[in-house]
């Protein structure tokens, strides 16, 4: 049985049909023809900028951002999209929130869209710490297709564990 802890919470009709994608080997294919190109977003410097694009158009009102950047210690992504990750830092015996963006550094060799997803998400968890129904309606206004796009980046993460890098 492969493993399929990121897309385990998803009805069992769609990984039924996962499933069968992976036993086929066809889960490679199914993405490549769906997203066939990566961007070229690749340093620190080009994904603050694209983040900075995203956030001037729809959470100008949002605190600002001080740091985005490329993180190499992200392994466990399932922890960046399935729980909310703690932002507060202890300075000098004081909490404060920092914020702070970082991606996961498997994103720098993505489709477009499966990076505008992670920022979209990290984005949204400006406004919003937890992931309810505003948080979503949220990631939904900025990016129409998030749930669906959602669905697709775990089912990339899903190829990299059982078989490897596609881009
Ligand atoms: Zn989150």
């Amino acid at each position: 049985m492969p493993n399929l802890t990121y897309i385990s919470h998803y009805p069992e009709h769609l990984k039924v049909q996962i499933l069968q994608l992976i036993e086929e080997e066809k889960l490679g294919k199914y993405l490549l023809v769906k997203y066939p190109t990566t961007h070229t977003m690749t340093s620190d410097k080009a994904l603050y900028a694209y983040v900075m694009e995203l956030r001037a158009a729809f959470l100008r009102k949002s605190e600002p951002i001080t740091k985005v950047l490329y993180d190499g210690k992200i392994s466990d992504i399932n922890d960046a999209l399935g729980l909310h990750r703690i932002t507060i830092k202890n300075h000098g015996g004081r909490l404060r929130s920092k914020s702070e963006i970082r991606v996961a550094s498997v994103f720098k060799s993505t489709p477009e869209l499966f990076l505008k997803m992670i920022c979209v998400h990290e984005l949204a968890h400006l406004k919003e710490k937890q992931h309810n129904k505003a948080f979503y309606a949220l990631c939904e206004k900025m990016e129409p297709s998030y749930h669906q796009l959602e669905f697709d980046v775990r089912l990339y993460l899903t190829h990299l564990d059982l078989f490897g890098k596609l881009y």
